[in-house]
């Protein structure tokens, strides 16, 4: 039988009992049962039971069963039979049929596994999911083998599956589907850049995208409407567990929109790749506002499948006599709570004071925690007897307490500290109280954030990007206390306390654009240079735009509830951002790197752009006179750079003293007799009079480099 009569396990039906069919595919398990031998045959489709019965199979068909072992790849011919009553296996979609072996090719045998791929036993009912145990960096080194196991094979079929719909509904929205560079140059979405070397220009590095983000408005600028692309996007960022160095984003622009086609847009589309796995979401998302967020649960990614929300009581001890939050309160501060409903008994004296208010409290930042719980009407704890019966009183109405509830609170001068450690306390309690419901979403749009953030140096950074748009534009671009209080016209999209995604609508005014850079800091100079190209685009008619990217690794992860992004990812790094499988990052070649010319950069501050080097050569060009064609301009820099090269290595021997420019003595030279025959012009200055530089009666060249 030829391969293209091949057809796949899984798509073999009852109806197929008496057929003839050539599978082919990897032997996922198999089983002797004294003359008659089962083997698990499995594709990408699913798995077949073969039999090989001497019955049917010819004793040397038998005998090279026999000698199969674990992901030999083979081909093999049979019929199609019903299985016999009660020796069904329901693990296996096939599981009522198997195929009676007549031909077997071994087409390529495999060495002893490093760990287990099958997932399915023989035995109905288990399922050996056994390489979930593996180390991970085992797994990606043998990353192939790794995905020959169902579950991961679902897996990145599903992620397939999610980017087809995400295609075909923005098509179906007018969106196009347009790529742009990887070889770039920086785009600011606060990470560092990964840079490529550039060996036509030397010195000159291209930075591979943190995002689409400027083409993409240049797109918009270009007349494109609606853009979309599956980018790749890279970011040399400190590592976190859920993090890769490179990522996929779903990357949206639009023009002549606002807010409410993103939210739309997205939403529609978000729903539509849950459902690919069967997830309802409901729409419309909640919305909930950057300073909400914080003040209700110290994060501007909540999680909202769960209550524990935060109660401000600040006001409720404004008088009192308990002397820490006196003190706390004349500085300025606050004191925010969370009732933990009905879980007294889950957290006794003991666990409050010794664990939390110790241990995890202080873990999180705080300096101390309060709490108390509601027994026989009354509120308990080690220090009720601090509060005025009316401070009690009022923490009951507001914490709407009930017998059985526990009150924590955290107090402290600092806002952001009070937030964090009480948000962090949030979560840690919702993990171990088991209050975060299973396979539940809670999508959720944060909104309004600050348009910028304050650095430690006093200074202004954008918290998105500083293409975002500002909610009013009068502001006065020096005075950084007004600008910490601009509002940006930015989204995220939350769910489960992860952020899928985010995005703004853009600033499309060069002025206004002008000024964003103006407020963070940028001279003219340094905006030109960094996004000259970017804002020359906005002085040909800008239209308003917008746009968002959701990250694909993490939203497919999402999607599939999976552990880490890892398991969504074909070929991904590990957690310390290499890979095992390639071994890459990896050391190079010292030729290599001559060849790019990075060798004995180590004392250079800053190494000559394309432009400077363009300075340079036309200066060369004057000083000595001589005229450089643009052909001759990639020679003049070889020669530059490997003069600047030796000069460099010249300087580093020297260490301290002077380096040796000249092997024989510098001196001026001038045609014996020449001298008397000097022209009456000379005297007059006639001679000299288009000469850049004069010395003596001398016209001035610079020094030749040979
Ligand atoms: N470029 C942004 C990011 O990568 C998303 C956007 O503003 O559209 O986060």
């Amino acid at each position: 039988m030829l391969f293209s009569q091949r057809v796949f396990c899984g798509q073999i039906t009852p109806d197929d009992v008496g057929r003839k069919v050539l599978l082919g595919g990897w032997v996922d398990a198999f089983r002797d049962h004294g003359g008659l031998l089962f083997i698990h045959l499995r594709d990408r489709s699913g798995i077949m039971q073969i039999v090989f019965s001497p019955e049917v199979a010819s004793a040397d068909l038998c005998q090279r069963a026999a000698s199969l072992h674990a992901e030999y790849c083979i081909a093999v011919t049979g019929e199609v039979k019903k299985r016999l009553a009660g020796t069904e296996n329901p693990n296996i979609e096939t599981g009522n049929i198997e195929l009676m072996a007549t031909e077997l090719t071994v087409l390529s045998e495999s060495d002893t596994l490093p760990f287990t791929v099958s997932e399915k036993a023989m035995v109905p009912a288990t399922v050996d999911r056994s390489a979930d145990k593996v180390a991970e960096d085992l797994r990606l080194q043998y990353r192939y083998l790794d995905i020959r196991r169902p579950s991961m094979r679902d897996n990145l079929m599903a992620r397939h599956r999610i980017f087809q719909c995400v295609r075909e509904f923005l098509d179906s929205k007018g969106f196009l589907e347009i790529e742009t560079p990887v070889l770039t140059s920086s785009t600011p979405e606060g990470a560092r850049d990964y840079l490529v070397p550039s060996r036509l220009h030397p010195h000159n590095f291209y930075a591979l995208p943190q995002s689409p983000q400027l083409f993409k408005q240049l797109l918009m600028i270009g007349g494109m409407e609606r853009y979309f692309q599956i980018a790749r996007c890279f970011r040399d960022e400190d590592l976190r567990p859920n993090r890769q160095p490179e990522f996929t984003q779903l990357d949206i622009e639009a023009s002549f929109i606002d807010e409410e086609f993103i939210y739309e847009l997205v939403e529609e589309l978000t729903v539509k790749m849950f459902a690919v796995v069967g997830i309802k979401l409901s729409r419309p998302f909640a919305r909930i506002t950057y300073a909400d967020a914080m003040d209700t649960t110290g994060s501007d990614r909540p999680d909202l499948r769960f209550g524990l929300r935060f109660v401000d009581v600040t006001d409720v001890f404004y008088q009192t006599n308990y002397s820490i939050f006196r003190q706390i309160l004349q500085r300025g501060g606050y004191i925010k709570g969370i009732n933990i409903k009905g879980q007294s008994e889950m957290l006794s004296k003991n666990v409050l004071q010794n664990e939390y208010a110790k241990e995890i409290a202080p873990s999180f930042g705080a300096k101390g925690m309060t709490w108390m719980r509601s027994e026989g009407g009354k509120l308990e704890s080690n220090i009720v007897q601090f509060f005025s019966n009316q401070e009690l009183e009022a923490l009951r109405k507001k914490f709407d307490v009930a017998d059985g509830d526990v009150l924590i609170m955290i107090a402290d001068p600092s806002y952001a500290i009070v937030t964090s450690a009480l948000g962090q306390l949030r979560l840690h309690l919702a993990n171990r109280l088991s209050l975060i419901p299973a396979n539940s979403f809670f999508p959720v749009w944060i909104t309004e954030f600050p348009l910028f953030e304050a650095t430690d140096e006093g200074a202004v950074t954008s918290s998105h990007h500083p293409f975002t748009a500002p909610d009013r534009i009068d502001f006065d671009p020096k005075n950084i206390e007004e600008l910490l209080m601009l509002r940006s016209r930015a989204y995220d999209l939350v769910m489960n306390g992860e952020e899928l995604g985010g995005g703004s609508i853009r600033i499309n005014d060069r002025n206004l654009q002008r000024k964003i850079f103006a407020a963070l800091g940028l001279t003219e100079e340094e905006t030109r240079e960094k996004f000259g190209f970017f804002l020359r685009a906005f002085d040909f008619g800008a239209p308003p735009h917008g746009g968002l990217a959701l990250g694909m690794d993490r939203t497919v992860s999402m999607i599939l509830q999976t552990p880490s992004i890892r398991e969504v990812i074909a070929f991904p790094k590990n957690r310390s951002a290499a890979c095992p499988l390639t071994g890459a990052p990896s050391a190079v070649k010292r030729e290599q790197l001559a060849e790019l010319r990075l060798l004995n950069l180590g004392a250079q501050d800053l190494l000559l752009g394309t432009a400077q080097k363009g300075n340079r050569i036309d200066h060369l060009s004057w000083v000595s006179r001589i005229g450089i064609s643009a052909k001759e301009r990639p020679v003049m820099e070889q020669i530059l750079t490997q003069a600047e090269e030796l000069v460099l290595l010249a300087t580093q021997k020297a260490g301290k003293e002077e380096p040796i420019r000249n092997v024989a003595p510098v001196t001026n030279h001038t045609r014996p007799g020449t001298e008397e025959k000097r022209s009456a012009l000379s005297q007059t200055g006639q001679l000299l009079k288009s000469a850049p530089a004069v010395k003596g009666n001398y016209y001035k060249v610079a020094s030749i480099l040979e």
